[in-house]
């Protein structure tokens, strides 16, 4: 696979969605290209006393809303092409699900698994400061979170850098998300992205004439799912699905291999399995399989929730899934694309599935911004009509609630509760829009409905911003 690959095919769902718009062409260059990137090379001590030259990039995308937000990815694959595409990825994803801000990436060239944490942790403090030299990183500015190889400690690392250099900064904390608890994250960012694509398929299984078009039956419930990658946003993901939804996971693979039973697999059993021992290949009542072959394998779903260009021209024939959802950010390429297309396998554009994440960390920003929790904010005014009403209830019932029920309802929904509600609301509400978009514009697929709907959204945005008089 080309170095390139990944970029051209963003670059042409977004020509294709343009083609079916009446947007002036300028705007659409303006909505289209990358406004600033910033690559870096910084020297590290290696573990042995060496100096390391790593090399790095910082790519924001649109600054039709400020801050920028988007990941951080240490692999070994990271190169410009592909931050450039994954931050304009951010900016329609934003847009997409109502997030005000516009889209960046950053990516360091490192294989985070074979590097220590005290060399991981000496290269993400550097790549801190270099940002900060730059003005590429503040809660106004461009706001990072955690990507693939990247997690909660690699945010708190960021935070406690930029803190110490930017004294004066009274919003520090909003100057990245996707914080440990103990650093004023918030609770339910981990398994956002994960949570997001169940609440994506399930929105998505709920429209009767789709499930209809695609031979399935409504719901999630009984809905056989293969998994390609079990990491953070796939387990998440497969996990909701299987205890909420009710879908059988008959299928997983990752760099080991993969594993296939038809009766189902427990995914907390494998996933502390892969942790103990490294491989989730001997699962117990799981066959052994070749790692491409089980995404080809008969299923409803396939969840490639790995890296990019998984599903191509090569193997798009034989996906045998009725839906493919992009957990990943671009697991499908433009080939791969075409085809699906042409088979009637409903792909589930990335820049819908996986915006979880980001609506998640939105509300990270928000509350470490306002310095109080969600739950803090609105508890005492809600206690008190709850409360009232409550007592009501069993004025007018004569019956008296259980004392533990009478308190919850009093107390209302905790932290980790509201982030939950709002982030399914978000997911369902813009699915909503964005299938009715694809009906009544009559666009080819949902992928194009997709990027159609946040490219208007963001020439929309420059217009209201008087930027173009
Ligand atoms: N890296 C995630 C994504 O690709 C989350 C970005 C964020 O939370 O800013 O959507």
């Amino acid at each position: 696979m080309s170095r390139g690959a990944f970029f051209e095919s963003v670059s042409t769902y977004f020509d294709r969605a343009a083609s079916f718009s009446k947007i002036e062409k300028g705007l659409l260059k303006q909505v289209k290209t990358c406004n600033s990137i910033y690559r870096m090379r910084f020297p590290v001590r290696g573990d042995d006393g060496q100096v390391r030259v790593v090399e790095a990039f910082r790519a924001e995308h649109s600054y039709h809303r400020l801050p920028t937000k988007g990941g951080i990815r240490f692999s070994r694959m990271v190169n410009l092409n592909e931050t450039v595409a994954l931050a304009a990825l951010m900016t329609y994803k934003c847009a997409l699900v109502g997030v005000p801000f516009g889209g960046a990436k950053g990516g360091v060239r490192i294989s985070p698994a074979s590097e220590s944490e005290g060399f991981r942790e000496r290269v993400i403090r550097r790549y801190t400061a270099e940002l900060i030299r730059k003005n590429f990183i503040g809660p106004d500015i461009d706001v990072p979170a955690p990507d693939y190889g990247t997690g909660e400690r690699e945010m708190g690392l960021i935070v406690d850098t930029y803190k110490n250099i930017c004294m004066n900064e009274q919003n520090a904390y909003a100057c990245v998300t996707g914080k440990p608890l103990t650093m004023q994250g918030i609770p339910g960012r981990t398994q956002a992205t994960g949570q997001g694509v169940y609440f994506g398929l399930k929105a998505a299984l709920e429209k009767k004439e789709l499930t209809a078009q695609l031979d399935l039956t409504p719901g999630l419930s009984g809905k056989r799912v293969i998994l390609q990658g079990l990491g953070k946003v796939g387990f998440h993901a497969v996990k909701h699905l299987q205890k909420d939804g009710g879908a059988v996971i008959v299928g997983v693979s990752e760099q080991e291999g993969g594993i296939y039973s038809s009766d189902g697999i427990d995914v907390e059993a494998l996933l502390r399995q892969r942790q103990e021992t490294g491989s989730i290949l001997n699962f117990p009542g799981a066959e052994n399989r070749d790692r491409g072959a089980v995404m080809e394998e008969s299923c409803d779903i396939l969840i490639p929730a790995a890296l990019e260009n998984q599903i191509t021209a090569e193997n798009a024939p034989r996906i045998q899934a009725k839906i493919v959802g992009e957990a990943a950010n671009g697991p499908v390429d433009r080939g791969g694309d075409e085809i699906l297309r042409k088979r009637g396998i409903l792909v589930i554009p990335d820049l819908y599935l996986n915006a979880g994440g980001v609506t998640v960390s939105y509300f990270e920003w928000l509350k470490n911004r306002s310095g109080v929790s969600f739950d803090r904010m609105i508890s005492r005014h809600e206690e008190m009509v709850n409360r009232e009403m409550v007592n009501a209830m069993e004025t007018l019932t004569g019956q008296k609630l259980a004392a533990d029920r009478r308190e919850e309802l009093i107390l209302g929904p905790d932290e980790l509760r509201l982030v939950v509600s709002a982030l399914e609301e978000t997911m369902n509400r813009s699915f909503g829009k964005i299938y009715e978009f694809w009906r009544e514009r009559d666009l080819p697929d949902l992928r194009t409905a997709a990027f159609l709907k946040a490219i208007e959204k963001v020439a929309n945005s420059y217009k209201d911003h008087g930027i173009f008089p």
